[in-house]
């Protein structure tokens, strides 16, 4: 199995999105009792892993302890965030066979490609009663191929009411929301599908008319990793740029969110550039105090990247301020709706974790 760095062995992995929204509100308090009710209830030892949607960082409030929270699951490398957050849960239990499952989703749509969520007992949903919660397994009594199709087809294609064919084709594009007062203005890119109202595509949270961006076979994902564990994946839409260092705001990574702070401090402000460039990722190092290190596939030599434009290749590791943080690019498509597999993680981060 490719793409799971996650030590120890989880026994519970949470989709933190739909736990977090438990009622409706995103509320990392949610995560806390559920954990706090399944100790109690189940496992006193648990060890979870929790993967959580882009979106839901966007819905925590800015400076809020839910963003903390998240941050310290990332820190403790027993949380990544990703743009949909379902294949990744689904893999990472593929992949830890004793681990159950934390959500109120049922997979409906993942089941053609992980033929054993059919039957499977290991799927609970945390019950809320009052102020009480409960777990009971989940019903993934096996459905259809028909079935299976079927719902494939609503994620891929139907989501929100796009059925026309040029709402379909607003799906294979990506947006972005101008929207000052939306949670999506602070992206790059709208990490859920648009909406379509009155002919227009229109953003999923603000109902503002969307800004059309590039295509989305363009779009190319990094993953961030701490110690070697992944702890962000973010995609870069074609024309936009990924600026990582000690800042913050529209397209741009802030290590300070994830590393301690002497690590953080090694990072210039503007440390490292990432630019998509017709489907291309093109890096450059921003003149950075303490430079940025190329570690290729074997591991040797590795070389210092330079202040001028070079592409990122599949099989190198970026290593900024010699630190703990790496950078790789994806080898995944825009993952939302057109899931594929992660082809191109390097075989030395293709540990089997214990
Ligand atoms: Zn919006």
């Amino acid at each position: 199995m490719r793409n799971t760095y996650v030590t120890p062995a989880p026994s519970v992995i949470i989709d933190l999105s739909p736990i977090a929204m438990l009622k409706g509100e995103a509320s990392w308090k949610w995560v806390e009792k559920v954990e706090q009710a399944w100790r109690e209830q189940q496992d006193p030892l648990a060890k979870f892993y929790g993967v959580a949607d882009n979106s839901l960082w966007h819905r925590f409030l800015e400076d809020s302890d839910d963003r903390r929270s998240l941050n310290d699951w990332k820190r403790r490398k027993i949380a990544r965030s990703v743009s949909w957050a379902d294949p990744e849960v689904v893999e990472i239990a593929n992949h830890f066979q004793e681990a159950v499952i934390l959500t109120t989703d049922l997979y409906r749509d993942l089941r053609g490609d992980h033929p054993w969520l059919q039957g499977t007992d290991r799927v609970w949903a945390p019950v809320l009663v009052g102020d009480v919660i409960s777990f009971q397994q989940l019903d993934y009594s096996p459905i259809t191929d028909y079935e299976i199709s079927l719902h494939k087809e609503e994620s891929d294609l139907t989501p929100k009411g796009l059925r026309s064919s040029e709402a379909r084709d607003a799906l294979t594009l990506e947006w972005r929301c101008a929207n000052t007062t939306c949670r999506w203005s602070k992206s790059n890119l709208i990490e859920e599908d648009p909406a379509f109202q009155d002919g227009k595509v229109v953003c999923p949270s603000c109902r503002n008319p969307a800004i059309q961006i590039g295509p989305r076979r363009r779009t190319k994902e990094v993953v961030l990793l701490l110690e070697g564990a992944e702890v962000d994946r973010l995609p870069i839409p074609e024309g936009s740029v990924l600026t990582v260092g000690r800042g913050r705001g529209v397209g741009r990574y802030d290590v300070r969110e994830i590393l301690n702070e002497n690590d953080a401090n090694r990072f210039s402000r503007d440390h490292l550039k990432l630019t998509n460039i017709g489907g291309r990722i093109v890096v450059e190092d921003l003149d950075s105090k303490n430079g940025t290190q190329i570690m290729k596939e074997d591991r040797l030599p590795s070389s210092i990247l330079a202040s001028v434009q070079e592409f990122l290749e599949p099989n190198v590791l970026l290593v900024p301020a010699g630190g703990s943080l790496s950078i790789r690019l994806s080898g995944k498509r825009r993952p939302r709706g057109t899931y594929e597999p992660d082809l191109a993680t390097p075989p030395f981060l293709r540990e089997e974790a214990n």
